[in-house]
């Protein structure tokens, strides 16, 4: 069967920084955690993050690879270092989908490990910019997809390419 890496705060578990969930209601999601496809996973927490816990921003902006090049560090609004944690979790993430078999991932958008098209700035001032988190920046260069919950579509599409694709498996 082909696995799909989920952000486990998307499927109702409370690790987020604020101790809550971001529970999404996608019917797509609901069918496929029903056939036992989703491998649910927080980066953060295993990486050894507490709940609840600050939130954390990579500085400048810059994105997941840059973390991962050693360009750019990971820091709460106090100033603490949270970088080794999100990259601890990261490669966890990459070792729990490569375990899994999994080829792509559907992560939650706009967190410092898991956002895939957009990031918060690095100033905690709530602005956006199109970026990548840690995990993300890692899952991919493992060869892993990953898509934001809002592109739900786009990974069903990514899915049923991969489910017919010669070599690809049947289920
Ligand atoms: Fe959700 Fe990812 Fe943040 Fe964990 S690290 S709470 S899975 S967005």
């Amino acid at each position: 069967m082909e696995r799909i890496l989920v952000s486990a705060c998307l499927l109702g578990s409370r690790v987020r920084y604020d101790g809550g969930a971001k529970t999404s209601d996608d019917e797509l999601l609901a069918r496929w955690r029903e056939e036992g496809r989703l491998v649910p996973f927080c980066p953060e927490v295993q990486g050894g993050l507490p709940v609840p816990r600050p939130p954390a921003e990579i500085e400048g902006g810059a994105g997941g690879a840059a973390v991962l090049e050693g360009a750019a560090r990971i820091r709460t609004p106090a100033g603490d270092d949270v970088t080794d944690a999100f990259l601890l979790g990261a490669r966890r993430a990459l070792a729990a989908a490569t375990s899994a078999g999994a080829r792509l991932a559907i992560l939650k958008e706009g967190s410092p490990s898991c956002g895939s098209l957009r990031i918060y700035d690095g100033t905690f001032g709530g602005r956006t910019t199109p970026g990548q988190g840690v995990t993300t920046a890692l899952l991919e260069r493992g060869g892993i997809r990953v898509f934001g919950e809002d592109r739900i579509p786009d990974a069903a599409a990514y899915l049923a390419h991969l489910l017919t694709a010669r070599g690809g498996r049947r289920w």
